[in-house]
């Protein structure tokens, strides 16, 4: 006969794991890695932690945002990481092989 006010209990919980395609915020982690099946996407650029993305900024966002890495020397061919300056050159060292190896034409010695 008395009209109860229903407490609303259920809306303290933030959703913190958002999803990176719509922005559509889950509970649990799993909820999310559930959800990711929807979009179906390639996601080619993974990070060290398990989780993978699209583009090559949007890991570089994440490494900064979630691991917080005081530094990041991304390779501009292929977007892989490195922590150091050096590391980065040295790696530099495949692509330019891999472009030396397309030109098939051998050089005579001398
Ligand atoms: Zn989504
Ligand atoms: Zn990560
Ligand atoms: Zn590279």
């Amino acid at each position: 006969m008395s009209a109860a006010t229903t407490p609303a209990t259920q809306k303290t919980r933030s959703r913190n794991h958002k999803c990176q395609e719509c922005a559509k915020g889950f509970h649990t982690r799993g909820q999310l890695r559930n959800h990711l099946s929807v979009h179906n996407l390639v996601k080619p650029f993974q990070c060290h932690c398990g989780d993978a993305f699209a583009t090559a900024w949007r890991l570089d966002t994440h490494a900064k945002n979630v691991h917080c890495t005081a530094r990041v020397y991304r390779c501009e061919v292929c977007a892989k990481m490195f922590k150091t300056s050096s590391h980065l050159r040295a790696h530099g060292n495949v692509h330019r092989a891999t472009a030396r190896a397309s030109a098939t034409d051998r050089l005579p010695a001398g």
